[in-house]
């Protein structure tokens, strides 16, 4: 990274007018967030968690997802961290979870694996909710939600995992600090109270929000927005659904794209429509790190948008540099083009002008 750009790694990503949009990290192993906080990311925005799922030979336990997710939180003490629940099937297996099937982007993928395992969602749950004891700084998104039925059964999965987790620590509590004083007078059992209200205090429920990924939820963000507390566009997925190109196939490799048109429009509708609710709305996929994806998601109004820490300070570096009028000026331009081949020369001819 160049002088120029390192310089403005710890500014606000603000534009020449005073306009913000956060900047936050894409994170799936805990190695390297130091380095991330020193390019000047403001917390997580997607933290994958089936990527320490990965190199195992079986499901990490609650104790080991517990250290591990308490490790991630504690990185960014003073700021959100978006943990996903596991979001396995599509490109991604477990060796000891095999899944065979002929579509597997369209088949047995995120949510829909864990509500069918919910042994596996409340495990994991469970071990959010404890790492996040007395810091408080987590956010919990769901992936993969194509309809609301899905939202409703993994809300009360959560909130079963967190009442149950409650009711757990302050019994657990009550019994060390019996058993430690045998004489169980007054006041040891009102010490042991208040240790247990205090335990039972820390224990908050995070705020839940989705990922918007399957092109099915542009057209329910109405009852979506009325179960969760923010949404966050996968658009690495949303791309793949809309388009119907396979992300990772290299034969039709040049039709994906996140410029095209019809992916603008279904973003721009996702963010006025994330507004008219009252929502929170961020982007967490590759188009975010693209300067000119930066640009244009800050004109339609996301809040937040994340990506691989060493893009960080470009894309500060980008959005310090111009004006929200201008950022305005190049959506509404990019809303009229009909094909991705203009929408890529327009861009890259404004980009140019920036400098
Ligand atoms: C996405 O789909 O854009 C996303 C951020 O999730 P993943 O790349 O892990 O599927
Ligand atoms: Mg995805």
């Amino acid at each position: 990274l160049t002088d120029k750009v390192m310089k403005v790694a710890h500014l606000p990503c603000m534009t020449r007018d005073g306009k913000t949009i956060e900047v936050l990290l894409n994170a799936g192993l805990s190695a390297g967030f130091e380095h991330s906080a020193k390019l000047g990311a403001l917390g997580i925005g997607l933290y994958r968690t089936e990527i320490p799922f990965m190199n195992r030979s079986c499901f990490p336990s609650e104790q080991e997802q517990t250290k591990l997710y308490r490790k991630v939180l504690q990185a960014f003490p003073e700021h959100g961290v978006t943990m996903r629940t596991l979001d396995v099937g599509g490109d991604k297996s477990l060796p000891y979870f095999p899944i065979s099937e002929e579509n597997p982007f369209l088949g047995w993928r995120g949510i829909r694996i864990t509500l069918d395992h919910p042994d596996i969602f409340l495990v994991q749950v469970r071990a959010m909710l404890r790492a996040n004891q007395d810091i408080n700084n987590l956010e919990i998104i769901l992936p993969m939600i194509s309809g609301v039925e899905e939202v409703d059964e993994a809300i009360s999965l959560i909130n079963q995992a967190f009442f149950e987790l409650k009711t757990e620590l302050v019994t657990d509590i009550n019994a060390q600090l019996m058993s430690k004083n045998s004489s169980n007078d007054e006041l040891t059992f009102q010490q042991a109270q208040r240790k247990a209200q205090k335990t039972a205090a820390g224990l908050v429920r995070p705020k839940i929000g989705i990922m918007l990924e399957v092109p099915a939820v542009i057209f329910q963000m109405e009852a979506l927005a009325k179960r969760v507390d923010f949404f966050s566009v996968g658009s690495n997925d949303l791309t793949q659904y809309l388009l119907a190109v396979d992300r990772n196939n290299s034969q039709v490799a040049t039709l994906y794209d996140a410029f095209h048109p019809a992916v603008l429009k279904a973003l721009y509708s996702i963010a006025q429509q994330s507004a008219q609710h009252g929502r929170a709305i961020s982007l967490c996929g590759e188009l975010a790190a693209q300067p000119a994806g930066a640009i244009l998601l800050l004109a339609m109004g996301f809040d937040k948008i994340s990506m691989n820490g060493h893009n960080v300070p470009r894309i500060k570096w980008v959005i310090r540099h111009i004006t929200l009028a201008q950022a305005h000026t190049m959506l509404d331009k990019t809303l009229t083009l009909t094909t991705p081949k203009q929408v890529h020369s327009y861009l890259n001819e404004q980009l140019e002008l920036l400098g």
